[in-house]
């Protein structure tokens, strides 16, 4: 079999880029279709509006500074308005009122289905209250919140450059990436290898290049050092690496792929506020991608991790018939499912045995009182999105991190085999228990990562282009 362990880098033996560069060729078609053509996969509910950052003052997370506001001021103003950042990072195209409670009240409580609420001007879109589950690795968007959110078309507001950039932007980054330090806050005297450790600036910064070398690491990344003391230190080896510290690792590459599939993104449907034309942009690609190979490969990973997610979902979809996707219209709901088999299938199908294997996760060493710490750092991560000072960055940065969250919990909250789990559940579990919005966050996270395989490869053999001209 030819699955990528948590511990490998994407580009080692058979789990090469061209191996799941090929699967995408395979999934792609189908996945597009399910999030393009289907109601049920086009929309996705959120609260976008109502929450305020829980980290920090959201105002001071927009623009954290007077220099931050006149810069933008200043570069803004050379630019017309319907291209200025403000602009560029609104949503578009009509939002529906989620239809409230009184609606859901008609109808029993049934967590596994999503129905159709009465006098509702559009269609698949109700579900049920949902409750907060100890499994879940990001918060459920209306966990808190009064009201439920709208429901954005995600055709609408594709994940494109939009401007958003400077303090705010960097503020939340940084804290994403402070999320890895899993408790190590102090000098370490001995290193693991792969292990993040946050170092105070300074000199400490040099004893612990020093303890790394002597240690005969090959290579300590160093990240954010001038702008942020706290951003820790990755340190890399060209060596085995050991099990210890998988998780924290796993963790890493999740955020940073995530970074690296949205920095695909606004380069690739870029807009060149010159000429005003959207297009590819290549040197935003080889400045934030082609320069740091392992964000590339951890890019790769993620698509890995989702598509094993997507590929285990198979077979609790497919058995249990009642969980409809729109009750209103059998014929669609019929083909919305249809849809769904055709991506879970071809995930499962098109490279022989699983393409990532969880199994090594959360098992020794400290690996599952990990769990916890795994768990709860990510739900930070998906709070964080909140402090996201663009509506349409916020969208899609909500978006992934629920869809990975999602991913995440199937991997490893589902039961570990290819049968229905109602054979291993006992009576008191809900067997299959996603809510809309986390199945609809899954499938276009994976699209979403779909086609960052597909701009990078576009990207790649432009650079390769522009070498061999010059
Ligand atoms: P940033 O991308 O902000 O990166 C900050 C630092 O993180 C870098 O200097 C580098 O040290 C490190 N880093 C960068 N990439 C990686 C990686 N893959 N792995 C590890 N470390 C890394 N802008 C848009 O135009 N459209 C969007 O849809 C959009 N969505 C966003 C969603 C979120 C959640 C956030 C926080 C920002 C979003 N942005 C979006 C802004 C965008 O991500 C950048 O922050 C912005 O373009 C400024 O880029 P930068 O070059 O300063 O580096």
């Amino acid at each position: 079999s030819c699955a990528i362990s948590p511990k490998a880098i994407v580009s080692d033996a058979c789990a090469s880029y061209s191996t799941l560069e090929h699967l995408n060729h395979d999934v792609k078609p189908a996945l597009d279709d399910l999030t393009r053509t289907t109601d049920f996969f086009s929309h996705y509910r959120l609260n976008l509006f109502n929450k305020r950052c829980p980290f920090w003052n959201d105002e001071n997370g927009m623009c954290g500074n007077i220099a931050c506001a006149v810069e933008t001021l200043d570069n803004e103003e050379d630019i017309p308005e319907v291209w200025r950042a403000s602009e560029l990072g609104k949503l578009e195209g009509p939002r529906a009122k989620h239809p409230g409670k009184s609606v859901q009240r008609q109808e029993p409580k049934r967590p596994l289905q999503g129905k159709l609420g009465e006098n509702v001007g559009e269609s698949c879109v109700v579900e049920y209250d949902d409750e907060c589950d100890d499994r879940d690795y990001c918060v459920p968007d209306d966990e808190s919140a009064a009201s439920k959110g709208d429901y954005v078309s995600l055709l609408r507001n594709p994940e494109r450059f939009t401007g958003y950039a400077g303090d705010g932007a960097k503020q939340v980054w940084d804290a994403v990436y402070r999320e890895n330090c899993f408790q190590k806050s102090s000098f370490p005297q001995s290193a693991s290898l792969g292990e993040t450790y946050s170092v105070p600036k300074g000199p400490a910064a040099q004893d612990f290049r020093a303890v790394m070398q002597a240690a005969g690491r090959q290579q300590v990344l160093e990240q954010q050092r001038e702008q942020n003391p706290l951003v820790p230190f990755v340190a890399k080896t060209g060596l085995e690496l050991e099990d210890e510290c998988l998780e924290k690792r796993v963790f890493y590459k999740v955020v940073s792929g995530m970074h690296a599939s949205i920095s695909t993104h606004l380069c690739w449907d870029f807009l060149n506020q010159t000429t005003g034309q959207w297009q590819p942009n290549l040197s935003c690609y080889i400045n934030r991608l082609h320069k740091f190979p392992d964000r590339i490969s951890n890019l790769y990973f993620n698509y890995a991790l989702l598509t094993r997610a997507v590929a285990k979902l198979g077979p609790y979809l497919s058995s249990h018939e009642e969980y409809t996707f729109c009750t209103g219209d059998p014929a669609q709901d019929a083909d919305t499912r249809a849809k769904v088999l055709a991506v879970t299938s071809k995930a499962a199908n098109s490279v022989p045995g699983p393409v990532f294997d969880e199994s090594l996760m959360f098992k020794n060493g400290e690996g599952p009182s990990l769990k916890e710490d795994f768990r709860n750092r990510f739900r930070n991560v998906s709070r964080l999105m909140d402090c996201v000072g663009c509506d349409k960055c916020r969208l899609w940065g909500k978006l992934q991190t629920a869809g990975y969250g999602t991913a995440l919990k199937v991997l490893f909250e589902f039961a570990n085999n290819d049968t229905p789990a109602a054979t291993t559940s006992t009576s008191d579990e809900i067997p299959f228990k996603l809510k809309r919005t986390e199945l609809v966050a899954l499938f276009n996270t994976y699209a979403r990562l779909s086609s960052s395989l597909e701009a990078v490869q576009k990207f790649r053999a432009m650079v390769e282009e522009t070498e061999t001209e010059s």
